[in-house]
């Protein structure tokens, strides 16, 4: 029997990269990935042990290190990702969290975009400093604003776009520019545009964030996280942090978002035309005030989003005409559309980011964001559009 030549998914399209990528198979020649739960592993004598635990010997040692069928995600996210080093974690707050602080120590700056997801916003402007780690936040759209903010003790930029709910964008490239030039990391919390639609480190970026608790799985099912860095950011700080610290992904989770990862270009794709639609149809009716969608030409950053996006992504959020009664009857009117406040999900799914998501900001840093209340977040999910359409009218019409 001949053995067929190994294959580079570096010479593979996104697509094939996410079916095949990373894949290892075990001796009986799986078609799936293999699921291995286990803890610890078994080593054949004791010096393979201890050649083992001095780095001389590649195998695993315990799962909260390493673990095959993590190891298998995440060699398909970062050759998705197109980066030099990819690490799972429990959650996309872990992964967050990690990232920060593996890299930060007291006496060092964050400059922010004030627009960020809650619990980022809680790591930069309340546990951060507890720890002698100042921040910054700020407009993310004003390139000024980033250079205005920077301190000789700035280590790290960081913001999300687009941003929630409200779907402003961040110059990824100009912001990138300004880091370079002051000393800093870039750190992209890239959830909204997923790793389809946008590759921040092609911007210059330095270090990618997602929540694969959303499009990833994209199925409602488990909670994950995952950084993408170099491989000199992974060796410095994130490697050692992760081992002692312990935020790990559950290998059945990784499982999960394995196969998540092949179906993803597909259902994001889907879920982009449906949300264009959703947008469309919204914003023909006189009882909505405002519809933001990075795909529609009167986003007042759509120039960027044609220029670092390659997708509109599938959030669409919008102001209807009212406050938070009529968007309350709206939710409450819908039959199909879920209220829940994940996102990227094959269901549909509404937020009203003022009760839920952003309830924790006061009324005035709210205002300062551009959240109102009668702005709701739709997630558009793999329904069909006419029943989708027909949900929105019940919806509007009982404002
Ligand atoms: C959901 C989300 C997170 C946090 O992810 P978890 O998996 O819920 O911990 C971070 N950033 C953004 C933009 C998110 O949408």
């Amino acid at each position: 029997m001949t053995t067929k030549p190994t294959p580079n998914p570096n010479d593979w399209q996104p697509e094939t990269r996410l079916i095949h990528g990373g894949t290892v198979r075990s001796p009986f020649g799986e078609t799936s990935e293999a699921l291995y739960l286990t803890q610890s592993y078994v080593y054949q004598t004791a010096e393979q042990a201890e050649a083992r635990f001095k780095d001389e010997d590649p195998g695993y040692i315990y799962s909260r290190f390493s673990n095959p069928t993590v190891g298998m995600f995440e060699e398909r996210m970062r050759l998705l990702e197109g980066a030099e080093a990819c690490r799972a974690t429990a959650t996309g707050m872990a992964a967050v969290t990690s990232a920060l602080l593996s890299y930060l120590r007291a006496g060092d700056h964050i400059v922010a975009a004030r627009a960020l997801f809650g619990s980022c916003r809680y790591v930069v402007e309340e546990l951060c400093p507890r720890f002698g780690i100042t921040c910054t936040l700020i407009d993310g759209r004003d390139i000024g604003a980033w250079e205005t903010a920077v301190k000789s003790n700035t280590k790290a930029f960081f913001f999300e776009t687009p941003a929630n709910p409200t779907l402003d964008l961040v110059d990824i490239a100009a912001v990138s520019r300004i880091a370079k030039r002051a000393g800093a990391l870039v750190f992209v919390d890239n959830v909204f545009a997923t790793p389809i639609l946008q590759k921040p480190l092609a911007h210059g970026a330095d270090v990618v964030i997602y929540s694969a608790t959303k499009h990833i799985d994209g199925q409602g099912r488990c909670l994950g996280g995952v950084v993408l860095c170099s491989e000199k950011f992974l060796k410095d700080h994130l490697h050692t942090f992760l081992r002692q610290t312990g935020p790990s992904l559950a290998p059945f989770n990784a499982w999960v978002m394995l196969k998540g990862l092949e179906t993803l270009p597909l259902r994001v794709r889907a879920q982009c035309d449906t949300a264009a639609k959703v947008a469309d149809h919204l914003r023909k009716s006189r009882h909505i005030k405002r519809v933001m969608f990075c795909g529609s030409p009167d986003h007042p950053q759509a120039a960027l989003a044609a220029r670092q996006m390659t997708g509109s992504g599938q959030v669409v959020t919008f102001e209807v005409d009212g406050g938070k009664a009529e968007a309350f009857r709206f939710v409450n009117a819908l039959q199909i559309v879920l209220i829940s406040n994940n996102l990227g999900d094959t269901k549909s799914i509404i937020t009203h980011p003022a009760t839920t998501t952003h309830q924790r900001l006061k009324p005035e840093a709210r205002a300062e964001l551009g959240i109102s209340d009668g702005m709701l977040r739709l997630s558009a999910g793999l329904e069909a559009f006419e029943d989708l359409a027909r949900d929105l009218d019940r919806g509007l019409a009982a404002i």
